[in-house]
């Protein structure tokens, strides 16, 4: 848990998310700014900043999360249409909150 951290507040049930999917390492809630007709963010409970600080140690909680993905799109009908799972790291790839989190977006074709 990091104090300063939306996304840690959010797993600590300390801000308030549209919960979608919760285990004992992951959590999954809507984004609240959706940029398709389903856009979930899927974060690991462990305070990782980025991709770009990832540790072997993370491997498997961010394996959990692509698991988390894969029953998000089932669960959602996604399954044989398909959904994009994509991560912005750093600056230039547009990372905004520095809480590491999937962007499960679904229900538009692919965009950029
Ligand atoms: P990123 O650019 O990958 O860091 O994306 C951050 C995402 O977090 C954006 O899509 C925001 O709409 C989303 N976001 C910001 N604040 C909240 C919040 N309180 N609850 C849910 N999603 C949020
Ligand atoms: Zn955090």
């Amino acid at each position: 848990m990091t104090d300063d951290c939306l996304f840690c507040r959010i797993v600590a049930h300390e801000s308030p998310a549209d919960i979608e999917y919760e285990d004992d390492q992951v959590v999954a809630f809507k984004d609240i700014y959706p940029k398709a007709p389903v856009h979930v963010l899927i974060v690991p409970k462990r305070h990782i900043a980025s991709i770009m600080e990832v540790e072997p140690g993370d491997a498997g909680v961010l394996g959990r999360c692509l698991l988390v993905a894969r029953a998000l799109g089932e669960a959602k009908g996604f399954a044989k249409r398909g959904y994009r799972v994509d991560v912005r790291c750093g600056p230039e790839g547009g990372q905004v909150v520095y809480h590491v989190h999937f962007h499960f977006t679904a229900g538009r074709p692919a965009h950029t």
